[in-house]
């Protein structure tokens, strides 16, 4: 067996860039040609009784050491061809005339070619094959006139045949170096030695061959049986060898597929552009070096697609595409299409047998052969992969080549869908949905490095208004448009490059950083104004106006600003805006009032339990009979640190940490007990409750209403709840089914705040209610505004064709009142009857200002004096 460094002989392709190379092919075949004839006229004539079959016998040798060679590709891209040359070699020396091996080597040589069909490869393999045969019969011939006829008769052949193998080496690590591909000093002769030592085995197994052959009788047979084995664990081990190497390759493409993917970038989206694509890039890059190493290929072509938005990249290992390869060629994209099957499977080109299209196709790559495999992922196709070119002397792509080529694909495949799929929840995880905006989370990862880089930032916060009262009236699908709008006006006003994110219902939120935080008054003005121009919603137009409140790392007093901490304070600035002041920077003051807040959320439970939070208690009055007929219970908090906080400031801040619910039952269950002391002297007053959004949606509020009127022995009717009409249009679904079951069981429900909201009354026919309280402003503004007047005279008599009770609150006059009297309103509340009075003062009050006379049903009542 023999063991030859054979050339990774370039392929076509490089044939133009390697000029070198052509030349010393060239010079190669001159050279081997000079020597064979050289050689041919020096050597004496051998006679031979059977050049016959000599001749066709050495030709099927040397065929058949070809065809069982064993391709091993060195990892350079240099292929060991481990061959059996070496035997028909030093058999034709022994026997046969020097044209007749020179003439069946290069028969054999070319017929293997052509059978292969690299031709490519041909000058340099022709040149090589002269010289090898003329080298070994000058060695031999030398060797044997040397030694004469007292040494061995197989001293000559062997040394000539000793010498190819050598000679092909040095050749081939020649060819190599100026292929620019040169090996190392220590490797090369590492090669040569191996190449050395398979030969000398080889040759004499050849010789020991020829003896027992020719000596001994039936020994051809043995030779055989011998050559047959050998060959067989020869094959299988080569076999062995190659899917060892394959696995290896295989796990390795495999692990650096799942480390690139840490490079799946995080909310500002992966494009080509930024260094994390550059080094995803270099990640890809390395993977279809590997698999051009792996199948000993002149190229690997990996196109990959792996965020479904951007464009193919194409990368490309070994030697360039050529310039006429544009990737974006449309041509390039028919051509992939083209050379893909619909499968997974892996398709085999060859130039010489191509289809005029393939064929075509490949010429622009200037290949020869190519192998094409698309990466397909479980819905869509992802890329492909390209492998152009076998650098070895002999073979094309076989079949293991197809093989591991498709277990790489499909393991690329599976890793870049999941790397797709890693990117989509991330982007997910990251953006609103909705306006397509970072969400909260999102806005957090994209602000903290560019902060931590500026000199100044700035988080500014921008709160839509008019949202709740938009999606209440026209419900959430309008709300929706309003705020998808609001957020491609904020994109076009900041530019592409500001984190711009909403962070629920229509507040959004932006980082601007150092020029543009310096001129922050100037664009809060503009974003305001940009939400402010009127939204086209189908055919109605919505008027809407937006308030801005922002937060610099230059005045917010923190060591280290994190993008939290501004988002904290800008949303404590624009809680701190107000009608007359729609923009406001963050002020450390601001931050007392934050603090404050957060005060109260955590204290307000103990406050329940130590007594600070108690309940006041306002009269409602008929008209025009002046009788009381109830009180509006209004909860009241005496902090120990703030004083009197007012509802306005801790009831919001209670709702919005869910204790609201303590809140409500603390209230009713105070008001219930008052009403049944009431009931306990035979007055029939009603007490009125506020109720929170929160509490609506909570299907287990009218059990516990059941249990608080049955615990204090409280008819149903003296019960009233009062709710804004927001709140219940809030979350219709979930607060109607509750609504209902409270009027069933006979409680009064009361629409507070009435005229302030998208007041509808067509909406108010819908719910079970009975009772419509027109809110304080329009009452107080009744005396000095006629558009108020007119509000307070419509709903009166709106409610009443509705069969409403119609309460008017915010009565401070007389003069209110008597308007109020002369519309027909049912029943006054306000500070001209009386503020709302802790238990006693209230009780107090009553007996102070209030006669008992005899009711209709014969019942007490309390009637107002004057
Ligand atoms: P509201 O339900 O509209 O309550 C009426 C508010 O108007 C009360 O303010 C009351 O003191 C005030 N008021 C009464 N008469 C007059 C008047 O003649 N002129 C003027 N200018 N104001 C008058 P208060 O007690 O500060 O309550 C504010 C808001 O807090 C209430 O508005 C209600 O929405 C909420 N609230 C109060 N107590 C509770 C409660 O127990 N539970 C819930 N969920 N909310 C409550
Ligand atoms: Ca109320
Ligand atoms: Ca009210």
């Amino acid at each position: 067996m023999s063991d030859h460094a054979s050339v990774t002989a370039p392929s076509a392709p490089t044939r133009s860039t390697n000029r070198a190379f052509s030349v010393f092919a060239v010079l190669l075949l001159a050279a081997g040609a000079l020597s064979a004839f050289a050689v041919g006229s020096w050597l004496p004539d051998r006679d031979n009784d059977n050049l016959l079959w000599t001749g066709p016998l050495l030709v099927v040798g040397f065929l058949l050491a070809e065809q069982l060679a064993i391709n091993v590709d060195v990892r350079s891209g240099v292929a060991w061809t481990i061959s059996f040359t070496e035997i028909p070699l030093v058999l034709g020396l022994l026997v046969a005339p020097f044209e007749v091996v020179l003439a069946a080597h290069v028969v054999a040589g070319v017929g293997t070619l052509l059978g292969r069909r690299v031709l490519d490869r041909a000058v340099y393999n022709a040149g090589l094959m002269f010289m090898e045969i003329s080298v070994a019969f000058a060695v031999a011939h030398s060797v044997t006139e040397f030694v004469g006829d007292g040494g061995p008769f197989w001293a000559g052949a062997f040394l000539g045949t000793i010498a190819v193998p050598l000679l092909a080496s040095v050749l081939g690590l020649a060819a190599l170096r100026l292929m620019g591909k040169g090996m190392r000093v220590a490797p090369s002769l590492r090669l040569v030695f191996q190449t050395l030592v398979v030969a000398l085995l080889n040759t004499s197994a050849g010789l020991a061959g020829y003896e027992i052959a020719t000596k001994a009788p039936w020994g051809g047979v043995l030779i055989a049986l011998v050559f047959a084995g050998i060959t067989a664990i020869y094959l299988a081990y080569s076999g062995l060898l190659r899917e060892q190497r394959d696995l290896e390759a295989l796990s390795e493409v495999s692990l650096r597929v799942a480390r690139s993917g840490r490079h799946v970038t995080g909310p500002r989206g992966a494009s080509p552009e930024d260094d994390d694509g550059q080094a995803e890039d270099d990640e890809w890059q390395l993977i279809a070096e590997r698999i051009r190493e792996q199948l000993n290929a002149n190229r690997v072509v990996l196109r990959l697609r792996t965020d479904p938005q951007a464009p193919m990249r194409t990368l490309v290992a070994g030697e360039p595409l050529p310039p006429g390869m544009r990737r974006d060629d449309p041509r390039q994209l028919r051509e992939d299409a083209m050379l893909q099957l619909p499968g997974s499977q892996v398709r085999y080109f060859r130039i010489v047998d191509a289809g005029e299209d393939v064929s075509e196709a490949l010429s622009r790559r200037d290949v020869q052969e190519a192998l094409v495999v698309p990466l397909r992922g479980a819905t869509q196709l992802l890329g492909a992969v390209e492998v152009h070119d076998r650098l070895s002397r002999w073979r094309g792509f076989g079949k293991a080549d197809l093989q591991l080529l498709r277990t790489l694909a499909s393991h690329l495949s599976t890793a870049v869908d999941n790397r797709r799929l890693l990117a989509r929840l991330r982007h997910d995880a990251y953006h609103d949905p909705l306006t397509g905006l970072l969400n909260r989370p999102g806005f957090r990862e994209a602000a903290n490095e560019p902060m931590r880089e500026a000199d100044t930032s700035v988080v500014v916060r921008i709160d839509l208004d008019v949202l709740s009262t938009v999606s209440d009236a026209l419900g959430q699908a309008w709300g929706n448009r309003m705020v998808v709008a609001a957020g491609r006006r904020l994109r076009d006003e900041l530019g592409p490059e500001v984190p711009l994110a909403r962070l629920e219902g229509g507040a959004f939120a932006a980082l601007l950083l150092d020029r543009q935080a310096e001129r922050m008054q100037e664009i809060a003005e503009r974003l305001r104004t940009a939400l402010s121009v009127p939204y086209p919603v189908d055919r109605l137009t919505v008027e809407a106006g937006a308030v801005v409140g922002w937060a610099s790392t230059a005045n917010c007093e923190i060591e280290d600003p994190d993008p939290d901490a501004l988002l904290q304070r800008a949303d404590v600035a624009v809680r701190a805006t107000s009608e007359g002041e729609p923009l406001r920077a963050y002020a450390p003051s601001m931050g007392q009032i934050f603090l404050r807040r957060f005060q109260l959320v955590t204290q307000f439970r103990s406050a329940l339990e130590s007594g600070q939070v108690s309940v006041h208690y306002q009269p409602k009055v008929a008209l025009p009979s002046r009788q009381v007929i109830g009180a509006e219970a209004l909860v009241r908090w005496k902090h120990p640190e703030f004083g009197r906080v007012d509802p306005d400031e801790f009831v919001p801040a209670v709702e919005a940490t869910g204790l609201v619910d303590v809140l409500t039952d603390f209230v009713m269950d105070k008001a219930l007990e008052r009403v049944s002391r009431w009931i306990d002297r035979g007055l029939r007053m009603s007490i009125a409750v506020n109720l929170s959004v929160r509490t609506l949606a909570d299907e287990e509020f009218p059990n516990r209403v059941a249990a608080a009127l049955t615990k204090h022995q409280v008819p149903p009717e003296l019960l009233t709840f009062e709710l804004t009409e927001s709140g219940v249009m809030a979350d219709p679904e979930r607060a109607l089914p509750v609504l209902r079951r409270l009027h069933t069981m006979g409680v009064v429900l009361a629409v507070d705040d009435f005229g302030t909201g998208y007041s509808s009354l067509a909406y108010l026919r819908q719910l079970p209610v009975d009772e419509v309280k027109i809110d304080k402003s329009f009452v107080l503004g009744m005396g000095t505004d006629l558009g108020d007047m007119a509000v307070v005279r419509s709903i009166v008599e709106l409610g009443h064709s509705l069969s409403l009770t119609v309460v008017a609150e915010g009565v401070e006059d007389d003069a209110a009142r008597d308007q109020l009297v002369s519309m027909g309103c049912d029943v006054a509340q306000g500070y001209l009857i009386s503020r709302p009075l802790s238990e006693e003062r209230f009780e107090a009050w009553l007996r102070a200002r209030t006669v008992q006379v005899r009711g209709a049903r014969d019942e007490t009542v309390l009637t107002l004096v004057h």
